[in-house]
């Protein structure tokens, strides 16, 4: 039948769809994300920036004017609940209203809004900061990024094996755990998109590793767990390339020419091979650059002692020799 609607058609690209791919429900990421310049003071642009992908999925993203990681944030909505993926790294409100913003993108019924989940990739403070300005919100549940809590509100009893499901009503997410750049990391999988929100266990730029044996195992269960399923696009938690495969600097509020933001189906089943490559120092794979963040830190502290020591041996040695010429020319004279 599939065969007779292409034969008979004109072209179509349903044609060259998986029906699974065909039945996810469309969205756009067609966006230009406000990148600052080095003019924060006085061209500064939005300091939240929304994007709608589709009626009830929205990408948000704080401007580099008010954070240098310019985080991503995601806000699913289905029939019975909403689900904030990440908040930030701004607590004040003043600054950046992450939380007014979600809550006015939320569905009203009855006079109140739809009840919402406030979870999160990882408890690194760049995805977690901006939980105090959802603790007064109405119909809002803030969960824990201890593993304890999420274990706990997920209801792993295998950690790290197995996948949960939140249910928002009409819309059901996967929760995978990946366990690598930070030890209650997990990933979601939005059924209804086939968006992949990855956090920063797979973004484009820096794979900060810092249990390499977990990471690989997590790599492992990832493309294992979607290599028979339809994904869209996968999104991680920052973008730190530039279009040319450039890394931004770190620290930087100045992206000129920075990649789009999705990633693929393909990187994630690609991951067991990238990270397989990671020495557990520093490595590059295409366009990722992996590096166990803390080792990286101490080689360079203990290259800054070597210079500092070396510098100090050499102001002594200077001052010894300039000493002993005083002496000789003291003893000269006498
Ligand atoms: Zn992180
Ligand atoms: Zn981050």
């Amino acid at each position: 039948m599939k065969s007779l609607v292409c034969a008979g058609l004109v072209i179509s690209t349903l044609c060259f769809m998986s029906p699974a791919r065909a039945q996810l429900a469309p969205g756009s990421m067609d966006v230009q994300w406000s990148t600052a310049t080095t003019h924060c003071e006085t061209k500064a642009p939005p300091s939240l920036q929304v994007h709608r992908y589709n009626a009830t999925t929205f990408v948000l993203r704080e401007s580099l004017c008010e954070t240098v990681e310019a985080p991503f944030m995601y806000l699913l909505v289905g029939t019975d609940k909403a689900l904030l993926i990440d908040t930030g790294d701004v607590a004040e409100s003043q600054r950046v209203p992450l939380g007014n913003t979600v809550m006015s993108l939320l569905p009203q019924a009855n006079g109140s809004t739809l009840p919402l989940i406030v979870v999160h990739t990882h408890g690194h403070l760049d995805h977690r900061t901006g939980d105090s300005q959802f603790a007064q919100q109405p119909n809002t549940q803030v969960v824990g990024t201890d593993l304890d809590h999420v274990k706990q509100f997920f209801g792993f009893t295998d950690w790290p094996n197995g996948a949960a499901q939140l249910d928002l009503g009409g819309r059901v997410v996967d929760v995978l755990p990946t366990p690598g750049h930070y030890a209650s990391h997990v990933l979601y999988y939005d059924r209804q998109t086939g968006l992949v929100f990855s956090g920063d266990f797979l973004l484009p730029g820096r794979l900060l590793i810092e249990d390499r044996a977990a990471d690989l195992a997590s790599a492992h269960r990832v493309a294992d767990f979607f290599k028979d399923r339809p994904v869209s696009y996968v999104l991680g938690g920052h973008i730190e390339l530039d279009k040319n495969g450039a890394l931004s600097g770190l620290g930087t509020a100045y992206h000129p020419d920075e990649r789009a933001l999705p990633m693929s189906k393909q990187d994630l089943l690609d991951l067991p091979a990238i990270v397989a490559d990671f020495n557990g120092f520093y490595s590059t794979h295409g366009m990722f650059v992996m590096m166990n963040q803390n080792r990286v830190l101490l080689a360079l502290l203990v290259g800054a002692l070597a210079v500092l020591a070396g510098i100090g041996y050499g102001v002594y040695r200077f001052f010894r020799r300039h000493k002993a010429k005083r002496r000789a020319a003291a003893t000269a004279m006498a």
